[in-house]
């Protein structure tokens, strides 16, 4: 399932990227643009906005309810819409959306800190922005969050 974000949801955005999800984020006000892209590209879109309504059978629209951006993935799991695959973590650029190339480990020297690159033993990069990821303490924090999410799910 890919999404669309709408405005109020720039942070849920990049949490379901750094699950592996592909989601665009829109943070532009015109609804009619917003169904239009949706339609265009296949997307789910994710609102707070209950104004927002389906104008055609296809347009899918899920409304999230959540306040917090991890309360709302939390809500995402619980009524079926994503599922936590450890796998597709950080497979994407967080702010970019596109998915991460696996580099040559000497490809990040010098392109991150120094105890960084003699810690770590995988590179990612994207392809895009070229910003360069490793599996840090930030995926530790993720795979935390959802241990947490299995066990209160
Ligand atoms: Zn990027």
């Amino acid at each position: 399932m890919n999404f669309i974000a709408d405005r109020m949801l720039g942070k849920l955005a990049r949490e379901l990227r750094m699950l592996g999800y592909d989601t665009i984020y829109y943070p532009a006000e015109d609804a009619y643009r917003l169904i239009k892209l949706a339609r265009e590209e296949g997307r789910v879109i994710l609102t707070r906005n209950t104004k927002l309504l389906p104008r055609i059978p296809e347009d899918h629209i899920i409304r999230i309810t959540e306040d917090r951006a991890s309360l709302q993935i939390k809500e995402l799991v619980r009524r079926g819409y994503i599922s936590l695959n450890e796998e597709a973590l950080f497979s994407r650029c967080l702010l970019c959306n596109v998915l991460l190339d696996d580099i040559p480990r000497e490809e990040a020297e010098g392109k991150v800190p120094d105890f960084i690159f003699y810690q770590q033993n995988h590179f990612f990069r994207c392809p895009q922005c070229t910003r360069i990821y490793w599996q840090g303490s930030h995926q530790e924090n993720m795979l935390k969050r959802i241990e947490q999410l299995k066990t209160f799910g």
